[in-house]
């Protein structure tokens, strides 16, 4: 049974960090003229409204997405991530919606590319459906993420990359996530690979496990961004902060990183001992 609904967390510093990684590789994607398949593992409903229940309960938007919404440095550097907001906000004075990764691909992808959503849970699934299903260019499937990425690759046509961002909802999914990702990068090694994790403060922490299990897949042009708001020290946050690796990232991917993290850091920072940062995996090949 699955309980996790990304509602309640739209919006937040995670999704910062994930979804401007995910339109700055778009952007790169774009520069060439061929079509590209992007693949969301874990597609979530896709659109977020921020004045509902959800994530008032939370108000995890308002140290994420608000505090830098006004900010001239990301309306500029992150513009391809904020056209998509502004576009779904034209008319409203507030930022009422907040884009999942779904939306941010559908907005910013051309007419050849192509778009395939996994998400398991029904209401989400549903709502996905709802929202992306008319667009010819979306493909919407009702099934678990990880089998569903090994199956589909390679895609027609090869070029292009995957998110893959569970919830971490059950312990497994930590161990699902390096083992799909291993399985398709056999089956489709010139797919660039977006994964996210969450880094905690506490025994359920994984997030050593994945960096070493990534960098031992020794994948050219890869590297690790984490962004921590907060420090592990405090006790009241169970996630400090949450990291980005990046297998066989697109060239100059990492530089965007390396431009944007420092600012991102500076603003939403709610700790002087809070510390973000980038880990360049060596490749031995
Ligand atoms: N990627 C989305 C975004 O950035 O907007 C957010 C996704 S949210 C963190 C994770 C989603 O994965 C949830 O909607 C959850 O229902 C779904 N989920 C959990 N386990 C799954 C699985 N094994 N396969 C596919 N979806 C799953």
């Amino acid at each position: 049974m699955l309980s996790y609904k990304h509602a309640f967390h739209a919006g937040n510093h995670a999704d910062l960090i994930k979804h401007m990684v995910l339109a700055a590789t778009i952007d790169l994607y774009k520069q060439k003229d061929k079509p590209f398949v992007y693949i969301d593992t874990h597609a979530g409903s896709g659109i977020y409204n921020l004045t509902e229940r959800e994530s008032n309960t939370t108000n995890e938007y308002k140290s994420g997405i608000k505090k830098i919404a006004e900010d001239p440095y990301f309306s500029k550097e992150a513009f391809s991530y904020f056209s998509t907001i502004n576009k779904l906000n034209s008319g409203n004075n507030n930022m009422v919606w907040y884009p999942g990764s779904p939306c941010i691909a559908q907005s910013l992808l051309r007419e050849n590319d192509q778009m395939i959503f996994m998400e398991l849970h029904n209401n989400e699934a549903d709502k996905l459906q709802k929202n992306f299903g008319k667009d010819p260019r979306c493909h919407i499937h009702h099934r678990n993420g990880f089998e569903g990425l090994v199956a589909l690759t390679p895609p027609t046509p090869r070029r292009g990359f995957a998110l893959i961002d569970p919830s971490y909802e059950i312990r497994d999914d930590y161990k699902n996530t390096v083992t799909a990702v291993e399985k398709a990068l056999k089956r489709w090694n010139v797919g660039c690979f977006i994964i996210w994790y969450p880094l905690l403060a506490n025994e359920k922490d994984h997030s050593l496990y994945m960096h070493e299990s990534f960098r031992r897949m020794n994948v050219k042009n890869s590297f690790t961004a984490k962004l921590c708001p907060f420090s592990p020290a405090d006790e009241e946050i169970r996630m400090f902060g949450s990291a980005v690796t990046v297998l066989n990232a697109p060239y100059h991917l990492l530089e965007k990183v390396q431009e944007i993290l420092p600012k991102l850091h500076e603003i939403l920072k709610q700790s002087d001992k809070a510390r973000s940062f980038i880990e360049i995996y060596e490749n031995e090949q």
